[in-house]
């Protein structure tokens, strides 16, 4: 099974999980929140266009989140 990172979307932490392909995104560790899946791209530079077509809550640790007021 591959490794996967994921996000939890409360309290933001990031841990990883061997999960079959296609699961749904396992339950925070710490909190019992909901997680989302982190999108690594290996050797490649994260461009802005992409990131936001992958945007998802919880994807990001902080980047992008809080400084963004809309504009
Ligand atoms: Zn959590």
């Amino acid at each position: 099974m591959p490794l996967y990172e994921y996000a939890c979307e409360k309290c933001k932490q990031h841990f990883d999980e061997f999960m079959p392909v296609g699961s749904e995104p396992p339950k925070c560790p710490s909190c019992k929140g909901a997680s989302a899946r982190v999108w690594t791209v290996p050797a490649t530079e994260w461009n802005p266009p992409l990131a936001m077509m992958h945007r998802a809550p919880g994807a990001f640790d902080g980047a992008g989140r809080g400084s963004y007021t809309g504009k």
